[in-house]
Order: structure tokens, then C-alpha cells, then sequence
């Protein structure tokens, strides 16, 4: 599908859940939250159906997100399901990693191929400050256990001025001692969060203070992420600059939420409705077309227009 500024749209991302057992200071609000209602959010078999509906539109890369992907009941199931469809190329989950653990071996199985997870700090106290959760120790495991049995493990770690500005050296020795790539991602003002934003933005350029990272090729063009390695590491480092270095002539995504809106852009609260008419019996195809024409061509994030929504209730 091309959009009408003829860019390739092939990436789906879809959340399957707003739910969460984490409040990371920058995504959830943390407090007041009213949780929708079951009938107000896509059944398992809906998510099915849209997305195979996607894919024959020409979708062919699909993650699963969230709020937290693996707290959804069943996610196995639709995951293997999912993991039968053959235009299916790139097939990835991002997750807080907390039940990463007991998944990990199955999600392989069910084809998931990829893993994003997300760790902001390497300090037990620390995270349960950032995710007002103490689940370091968990999160750990999950990501040696993602790593044992063979997923590819990608680190999000969302940069923070003065909550974890201190252990950029740290996070990017794991790229040494493990087979494993790091992103940094600039904080994005979304949603209720806003003010966590303005007061611990960092640019990504103080990642490339750090000496001995040399740029290296991004394998996919499309990758919002400038990449870097460290001599001898395995893994490589990514910076996301949604903020400082926007990549928007490169999107190539749509989103689709938990209660059945696709979202031609994260920044923005324009939505489509697919919920409504697919519970009618009408034909959605003209729709995904309309949310694909509809990508604006950049975002506004500069000019303070951004999502009222979550990043829980969006899907990062
Ligand atoms: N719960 C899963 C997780 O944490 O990976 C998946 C959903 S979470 C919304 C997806 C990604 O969005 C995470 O990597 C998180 O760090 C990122 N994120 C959430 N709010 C953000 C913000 N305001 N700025 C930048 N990244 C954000
Ligand atoms: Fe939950 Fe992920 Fe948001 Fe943290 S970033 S609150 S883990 S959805």
C-alpha cells in the first residue's frame, strides 16, 4: 500500500491490550485509570481477522504490543495463529519482559521471531522507581531466558534526564557481553505524561558522547534508528530521535489499538474506527485505505501537537 506521500506502508503494529502491571512514569498516568470494559475491546478473533485483513492489503510486518502483550489471556493462542500466516515476513512482540520467562520458549515455537523489551536501568531500585514495579529480577531473567532459546532481543531503554542519564556506559556494555542490539529512544510528550516529558527530555546526542561508538549501515531503511557499535561487542547500539532528528519520511506503519482503531500516526489523535463496522459484517478493506491515505506527512511534535492518548493505550 502506498500512502499519498508514496511511502510503502507494510508495518503493523498492533496492541493488544491498555492493560499493564508496570506505570512507567512516562507512558501511564498513575492513577485515575478506567479499564474498558471486555465488550469494548477486540476479541482474540477479531485481532485475527483484522490483522489477516491487513496482510492481504499487503501488510507483511507485524509486532504485537501493547499495554502489556503477554497479560493478555489466550495471547498464545492468537500468536500462533497469527504465526500461520504465511505473508507474515517479520513477525516481532515488544514486552516489559516481566513474563518473558515463562513465554519465551513458546512464543519461539509459535513464531515470534523478535523481542523488544524494555529496560531503562540495570539497577533493581531504580527500575521499581521508573516502573513503580518491583520486577527487576524478572525482567532479567526473561531476557537471558529470550536469549537462550534463540529470539532475537532488541533493548529499548527510554533515555531520562537526571533517572537514568548516569548508566548510558553501562547499558551499552550489554551489547558487549551479550548477542543483543540497544535502542535508545528520545522521551516522546504523549498523552497524560506530558510534564514527565518536559522535565527529563535528553537528546540522543548524549549517547554520542560516549567514546568508541562508529556508525554503522541500518540493515533496513525503514528503521527509525541511526545505528553504532561498539569495537568487538556483538550487538549493535540504535538511537531513536523522534524529537531531535524526526523520521517521518521514512514511516512505514500503521496502528491498530486494543478497541479496534487504526491510527494512520502515533502523534496524532486521528483515528479510524474499524470496530463498529467489522461487528456489522462490513467490508474493512476501504477503510485501512482511507487510514493510509490518511498519514499525515510529518509529525508535529515540536510545534506541542501530540496524542492525548497513552502510549499504553496507543501501542509503542
Ligand atoms: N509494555 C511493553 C513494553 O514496555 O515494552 C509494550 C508497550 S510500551 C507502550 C512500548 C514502548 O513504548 C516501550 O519500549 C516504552 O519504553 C515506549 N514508550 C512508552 N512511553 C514512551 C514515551 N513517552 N516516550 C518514548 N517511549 C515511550
Ligand atoms: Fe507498561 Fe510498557 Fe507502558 Fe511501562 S512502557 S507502563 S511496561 S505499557
Amino acid at each position: 500500500m502506498k500512502d499519498k506521500f508514496q511511502r510503502e506502508i507494510n508495518y503493523l503494529r498492533v496492541s493488544i491490550t491498555d492493560l499493564c502491571n508496570f506505570r512507567c512514569g512516562y507512558c501511564m498516568p498513575q492513577e485515575g485509570l478506567v479499564a474498558k470494559s471486555r465488550q469494548e475491546i477486540l476479541t482474540l478473533e477479531e485481532i485475527y481477522y483484522l490483522v489477516h485483513t491487513f496482510v492481504e492489503k499487503g501488510i507483511n510486518k507485524v509486532r504485537l504490543t501493547g499495554g502489556e502483550p503477554l497479560l493478555r489471556k489466550n495471547v498464545l493462542a492468537l500468536i500462533e495463529s497469527l504465526g500461520k500466516i504465511e505473508k507474515i515476513k517479520d513477525f516481532a512482540l515488544t514486552s516489559n519482559g516481566y513474563l518473558l520467562k515463562d513465554y519465551a520458549q513458546d512464543l519461539k515455537a509459535a513464531g515470534i521471531q523478535r523481542v523488544n523489551l524494555s529496560l531503562d536501568t540495570l539497577n533493581a531500585q531504580k527500575f521499581e522507581k521508573i516502573t513503580h514495579y518491583d520486577g527487576f529480577d524478572k525482567v532479567w531473567q526473561g531476557l537471558e531466558e529470550a536469549l537462550n532459546v534463540g529470539l532475537g532481543v532488541k533493548i529499548n531503554a527510554v533515555l531520562m534526564k537526571g533517572i537514568n542519564d548516569d548508566e548510558i556506559g553501562d547499558l551499552i556494555q550489554l551489547t558487549k557481553d551479550y548477542p543483543l542490539d540497544l535502542r535508545f529512544i528520545e522521551l516522546m510528550p504523549i498523552g497524560q505524561t506530558q510534564d514527565f516529558a518536559q522535565k527529563h527530555f535528553l537528546s540522543c546526542d548524549e549517547v554520542l558522547k560516549f567514546d568508541g561508538l562508529l556508525e554503522v549501515e541500518r540493515d533496513d531503511p525503514h528503521s527509525p534508528a541511526q545505528l553504532y557499535r561498539l569495537e568487538g561487542a556483538q550487538g549493535r547500539v540504535g538511537l531513536i530521535r523522534p524529537i531531535s532528528q524526526h523520521f517521518c519520511q521514512a514511516c512505514n506503519r500503521l496502528r491498530l489499538t486494543s478497541d479496534g482503531k487504526v491510527k494512520p500516526c502515533l502523534h496524532s489523535d486521528s483515528s479510524l474506527d474499524l470496530m463498529t463496522p467489522l461487528r456489522k459484517g462490513e467490508d474493512i478493506r476501504p477503510l485501512i485505505d482511507r487510514a493510509t491515505q490518511a498519514k499525515p506527512e510529518r509529525h508535529h511534535l515540536l510545534e506541542r501537537q501530540t496524542s492525548q492518548e497513552s502510549m499504553n493505550r496507543i501501542g509503542g
